[in-house]
């Protein structure tokens, strides 16, 4: 059977040789004769397989020791309300920057939670760019500073961060993170959904700095408690034990072809792929992001007109590309190349692209 040409937002493609693992070890798992789904995650090969996930994602991202990585449930969504309620002291304010559908969702849910307030926005220019990083300047009374480093809808990501921040940075990453290195001292908070860059769904990786812990209020429902799952390596109740075990099959896969930076090279030459197309069709197709925000991840673009944008997505899909249609704000379409994507499916696309414009 063939495999799609998958470009879909999320969830989306996951690499092949940790699809073929998993068959592999789908009926007996590591001699034990059962499937991780089976297992107990009290047992010895689940606490192993989560031990090492975690300490992959360290060795990864190259997380300081005084950052504790947490595997939540409840997706990045939850996060929106889980940063807040954990970070945003009384009397204090939750700073948001605005770059897209998500950051509006994550203020909101915030304002929900205590005060909460825009430190910059470029919704004024249909979030085409991130802000200038000297345009953002968090207020004295700043708990933390919120930003999405890379706008899945929108298509465009930050290639630069605030520094020297007298607040701490927290980042929603859900559809950038191990897509390049990171310096992750930078940031008192990194989290992301797990089904665009490290996994399937229903898992959600949470990094969060020590002392940052000692925000919680103990009057905080126990499972919206940083803390629970910081004390419990994450097992305080039955976590998504199969979503764990594909997440460490996709780390290893990481680790095996020489880490994030190995990622950034094969994923910069990806997207420059496209975007290449798209500057010298002369117009044909036009990107929506302004060139220094450009995403590496997800690449949105329109053509002239509505009856050429339905004329392109159909054919494409009957050559087996999926998941190339944009988000209705944005409308055109969206090629969302994650790091499981091969960089053969890309070049088959714009081959495509190329001979759709040429025809
Ligand atoms: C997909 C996505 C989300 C939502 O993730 P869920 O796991 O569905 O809650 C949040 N933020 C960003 C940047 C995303 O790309």
């Amino acid at each position: 059977m063939e495999r799609a040409f998958n470009f879909n937002a999320g969830p989306t493609a996951l690499p092949e040789a940790v699809l073929k693992k998993a068959e592999k070890e789908w009926m007996n798992y590591n001699g034990t004769g059962m499937n991780v789904m089976e297992m107990s995650h009290r047992s010895k090969p689940f606490e192993e397989i989560n031990n090492q996930a975690n300490s992959l994602l360290r060795k990864l991202l190259n997380i300081p020791d005084d950052y504790e990585v947490l595997f939540l449930q409840g997706g990045a969504s939850l996060q929106f309300t889980m940063v807040p309620m954990n970070l945003l002291e009384e009397g204090k304010t939750g700073q948001y920057v605005l770059t897209g559908a998500w950051s509006e969702k994550a203020l909101k849910e915030a304002k929900k939670i205590g005060h909460a307030e825009v430190a910059a926005s470029t919704k004024d220019g249909n979030y085409k760019a991130i802000p200038s990083l000297d345009s953002i300047q968090p207020s004295k009374d700043a708990a933390y500073l919120h930003i999405t480093t890379n706008n899945t809808i929108f298509g465009t990501q930050w290639h630069s961060t605030p520094e020297n921040l007298e607040v701490p940075l927290v980042a929603d990453m859900s559809s950038d993170i191990l897509c390049r290195p990171i310096d992750v001292s930078k940031f008192g908070l990194i989290y992301a959904g797990a089904q665009k860059n490290l996994g399937p769904s229903g898992i959600t990786v949470v990094i969060v700095k020590k002392d940052l812990l000692e925000r919680s209020k103990d009057s905080l429902p126990t499972m919206l408690d940083y803390r629970t799952h910081a004390n419990n390596s994450s097992l305080y109740n039955t976590p998504p034990t199969l979503a764990i075990y594909l997440l460490k099959l996709v780390l290893e896969w990481a680790d095996s072809l020489g880490g994030a930076a190995a990622l950034e090279k094969i994923n910069r030459e990806k997207a420059a792929l496209i975007y290449n197309e798209i500057d010298e069709s002369g117009g044909f197709y036009n990107g929506h992001a302004e060139k220094d925000s450009r995403s590496l991840m997800n690449v949105t673009f329109t053509l002239n007109s509505q009856e050429a944008t339905d004329a392109f997505l159909a054919e494409a899909k009957e050559r087996g590309f999926t998941g190339l249609n944009g988000h209705r704000s944005v409308g055109g379409c969206r090629a969302s190349i994650y790091n499981a994507v091969p960089i053969e499916h890309v070049e088959k696309l714009v081959q495509f692209m190329k001979e759709f414009r040429t025809r």
